[in-house]
């Protein structure tokens, strides 16, 4: 069994407790438009141009996105930091894209780790079958769940997929007490219209468990690599959120009850 995998990247610290290595998986059902790893949303290994300037001179170079591994090859770059996973008490990380789109080699990662009792994370959009989303949930001690918009017609406009499913993987999750980190971008004039702040709060207090929300404020990293992949960016005249903005915005989930931080 084969996975395509587009970065591996060791000693992560953002992407669930502890220090982790996050394997990144190629290809996604969701076309955000503010989303800073363009590159994942293609299942397709491609071949891109690149130049660098060095000394003056521009040097033009092809670049290969993505790579096919086996379960051992995943397992082998693992297998280097888990003396940092035992100290630290981190993991591994599936991301993306959405690793869950190539679900099968995920499980099998999953697995392995399981064996080896390496704590395991998931980032993931939620947007897939229940019943694989359950059966991963068996492996998975811990989903980085992204909720972008709670809107279903602005999230079909941003996103280009319905958020229904989204929800309801949610539900279920909760439903199965799974840990599950809560991740919302924060992005001005697009997803932070109070009443759907309103109407979002609604929503997660009505899970029967506690779950901490990340605000993920909106950053232009990434918009420079649109052109080299030839996809079309249309944030253009959206502006990065300023502190004072972020902290009111926190202060109102922190109000209505919510463990909510910035970052991560
Ligand atoms: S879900 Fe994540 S990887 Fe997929 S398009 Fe959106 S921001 Fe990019």
């Amino acid at each position: 069994m084969f996975g395509t995998i587009f970065d591996i990247v060791h000693f992560a610290i953002h992407d669930g407790p502890g220090i982790r290595q996050t394997i990144f998986f190629k290809g996604c059902p969701l076309s955000c438009w503010w989303c800073h790893n363009p590159e994942s949303r293609s299942s397709d290994i491609k071949l891109v141009d690149r130049e660098e300037t060095m000394d003056g001179f521009k040097l033009s170079d092809k670049e290969t996105i993505g790579m096919r591994y086996s379960i051992d090859g995943v397992m082998t770059e693992i297998n280097k930091d888990i003396v940092f996973f035992e100290e630290s008490g981190g993991g591994v990380t599936l991301s993306g894209g959405e690793p869950l789109q190539q679900h099968e080699f995920a499980l099998e990662l999953l697995k392995e780790c399981r064996k080896l009792e390496i704590h395991t994370c998931v980032d993931t959009t939620g947007n897939l079958s229940s019943d694989i989303l359950s059966n991963i949930a068996s492996y998975t001690d811990l989903f980085l769940y992204d909720l972008k918009h709670i809107d279903d017609a602005q999230h079909i406009k941003y996103t280009g997929v319905s958020n229904k499913q989204i929800l309801n993987n949610l539900k279920m999750l909760d439903e199965m007490k799974k840990d599950v980190w809560i991740r919302f971008p924060l992005i001005p004039g697009i997803n932070d219209d109070e009443s759907d702040f309103l109407r979002l709060m609604e929503f997660l207090s009505k899970l029967k468990n506690d779950h901490p929300i990340s605000l993920l404020p909106y950053h232009k990293i990434g918009s420079q690599k649109y052109n080299r992949y030839g996809i079309e960016y249309k944030m253009n005249g959206i502006s990065e959120p300023d502190s004072d903005y972020i902290f009111q915005i926190k202060s109102m989930f922190t109000n209505a009850g919510f463990a909510t931080s910035v970052g991560g």
